[in-house]
């Protein structure tokens, strides 16, 4: 039976998705190897990342244990990846966590942890990566944010965790951008994923009523974006947040 990557022969490069062993990530390698670049998925979990990547596809696809918030974890990734494949050309940090409470109610390990993961893992994912795209004269890097930047009740660690992703990404798009190296923060909103269905059930339908669309998004809606900003169709766009949220971050419907 032929498959829908039948039509790529020629690998584009390199491409290390973070968080990529389900969700949004996995939506992500998925669309970056039918656009024929080789997917590392790089994810803590280690039994749905190797099933996630002999789905999306056996020879170009492979899984390596990562947990972002580590330097030393970080390190051998980059180390392992420049070991066996071809100079990294595009990265996406797409892994995140959620640890909602109040502020009142919040842990400070619940704050850490959110931040450890979505900011700092983001930042040490970028550093080994802009080391070798400001050498190789080339490079896409996005990021994935979250509308929630914008602030989210009961999100005050995930919100500062984000909006600080968006601040890094924009003062690493200035460091980067003579050396051919694009960096753009991508800002979901609702969108349906394990992390969003382990959600209450009437939190969940608050959460959709509260969207102006009264719809969620598919993380098929995120992987096309971030493929484009990803491809070297894009030079132009750097630094940017690009909401994909049906509209949320506009403000309150009122309907
Ligand atoms: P998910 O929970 O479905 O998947 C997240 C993946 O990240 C998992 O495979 C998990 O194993 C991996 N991961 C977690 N911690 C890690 C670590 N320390 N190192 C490496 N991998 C790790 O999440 P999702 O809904 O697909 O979300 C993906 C990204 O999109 C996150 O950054 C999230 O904040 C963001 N986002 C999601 C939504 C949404 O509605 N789902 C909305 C806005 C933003």
């Amino acid at each position: 039976m032929k498959n829908r990557f039948d039509n790529q022969h020629k690998s584009s490069g390199t491409a290390i998705v973070t968080g990529a062993a389900k969700g949004i990530g996995f939506s992500i390698a998925q669309q970056l190897v039918e656009d024929g670049f080789f997917a590392i998925i790089a994810d803590m979990d280690q039994t749905a990342g190797q099933k996630a990547a002999a789905s999306i596809h056996p020879e170009r696809a492979c899984y390596l244990p990562c947990d972002v918030s580590s330097e030393d974890s970080v390190k051998q990734l980059f180390a392992a990846v420049a070991e066996k494949y071809s100079p990294v050309k595009v990265l996406v940090n797409n892994a995140g966590i959620i640890r909602d409470r109040v502020i009142w109610k919040m842990e400070t390990a619940d704050f850490d942890r959110v931040i450890q993961v979505n900011l700092r893992g983001t930042w040490l994912m970028c550093r080994e990566a802009a080391r070798i795209m400001k050498e190789a004269g080339y490079g896409r890097i996005v990021n994935i944010a979250s509308r929630a930047w914008l602030g989210n009740p009961g999100q005050t660690n995930y919100s500062a965790s984000k909006a600080g992703v968006v601040g890094l990404t924009r003062a690493l798009a200035l460091e980067l951008a003579h050396f051919g190296v694009t960096v753009n923060a991508v800002a979901p909103g609702l969108i349906d994923t394990p992390l969003t269905q382990k959600l209450p059930e009437e939190v969940r339908q608050k959460l959709l009523n509260a969207q102006p669309t009264k719809s969620m998004g598919e993380p098929e809606d995120i992987a096309r974006l971030v493929a484009f900003l990803a491809s070297e169709k894009n030079h132009f766009i750097t630094g940017q947040v690009l909401h994909v949220d049906g509209g949320k971050s506009i403000g309150a419907t009122g309907f």
